[in-house]
């Protein structure tokens, strides 16, 4: 299964009241991001919250999704903010609620455990959105029509950033499923497997482990596509500095690079894009359209060129990551 996007039975009306959410996990992300993102979507409220962590004032808040479920007040659809091992679990007793899933990227700590997940919303009419956000971003849908009529020569990634500043002290990231620097890496993937115009493939891998940590924290990769075009993409979680999300597509009519993770556009130097980031309003906009439909909306190509990575990267050792 790779992308599934079909209308369940329980398409919502127009004039139904917001949809009630809770969010599960509430780190990082949750905070930084989705608590704005829902208060400026219409159609969509923020009902509970379900942490470890602890909540936020005027919110009911749960120390497990179970407790909420058993204990909280009445929600319509989760959030699952929580780091990938523990999502499908989640989502599993979710959607045996009845609630709609929302899942943070990448979907979930292993390809093939997100298609008994689709299976299930399928069967209860509710909707299952994995979410990619960088998707959201400005410049790619531009970036896409534009490499849409082009001929294309190469294609360079530059996804480096510093692991202390962007997840610190996060232990999940370096345990298996945490995916290392494939992290951030799926954004850079899930934005050029909707850019470009053809599948690729991964055709060489190496992948550099810390000595001390189960997930990688540096990778190098080669993609392809059936016209052989030719697709180098650098991973890093070592960078200090000034960091870099980049994707520089040369074509037979000039250079075209996103940058800032797809927050700034430009061909020849010329800026097309430049535009403040709001990729999580464009989220919560998708997930409140889903569940009106009755739709679910689930690809899994990012994560599987993450896996293959795993299965054909040569790894080798370096020195241990301490926080
Ligand atoms: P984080 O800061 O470590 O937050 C994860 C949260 O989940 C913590 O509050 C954690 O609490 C909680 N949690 C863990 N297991 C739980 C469980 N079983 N039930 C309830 N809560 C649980 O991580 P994050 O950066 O927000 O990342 C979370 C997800 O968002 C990841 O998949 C990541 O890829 C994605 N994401 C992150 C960013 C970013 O910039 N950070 C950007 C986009 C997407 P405890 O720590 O107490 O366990």
């Amino acid at each position: 299964m790779i992308q599934v996007l079909q209308p369940g039975p329980a398409a919502r009306e127009e004039t139904v009241p917001p949809i009630r959410l809770a969010i599960v996990g509430f780190g990082k992300i949750a905070r930084d991001q989705h608590v704005p993102a829902i208060a400026t979507t219409p159609g969509i409220a923020l009902t509970a919250i379900a942490s470890h962590d602890g909540g936020l004032e005027g919110i009911p808040y749960f120390k497990t999704l179970d407790h909420l479920l058993s204990e909280g007040p009445q929600i319509d659809a989760v959030a699952l903010c929580t780091p990938p091992q523990v999502r499908r679990a989640q989502a599993e007793v979710a959607l045996a609620a009845g609630k709609h899933v929302l899942l943070e990227k990448p979907p979930g700590a292993t390809v093939s455990e997100i298609a008994p997940l689709v299976a299930q919303a399928q069967r209860a009419g509710r909707t299952l959105f994995a979410t990619w956000h960088s998707r959201f971003a400005p410049a790619v849908e531009p970036a896409r029509a534009f490499l849409a009529e082009r001929t294309l020569r190469a294609v360079t990634i530059a996804w480096k950033e510093d692991v202390r500043i962007w997840h610190p002290g996060q232990a999940w990231i370096w345990e298996p499923g945490g995916l290392g620097v494939f992290d951030p890496g799926i954004n850079a993937l899930s934005i050029l497997t909707e850019i470009l115009p053809r599948p690729i493939f991964l055709t060489r891998a190496e992948l550099a482990f810390p000595a001390n940590r189960a997930a990688p924290i540096a990778a190098d990769l080669d993609f392809s596509d059936t016209n052989g075009l030719a697709i180098h993409a650098e991973f890093d979680f070592r960078q200090t500095g000034p960091q870099s999300w980049d994707i520089l597509v040369e074509t037979a009519d000039g250079v075209l690079v996103l940058s800032k993770g797809g927050a700034e556009l430009a061909h020849d130097g010329k800026k097309l894009v430049e535009t403040p980031e709001a990729e999580y309003r464009g989220i919560y906009r998708r997930f409140v359209e889903l569940i009106a439909g009755g739709m679910s909306d689930v690809d899994l190509v990012p994560l599987q060129h993450v896996a293959d990575a795993f299965m054909l990267g040569r790894r080798t050792l370096v020195e241990p990551f301490e926080d």
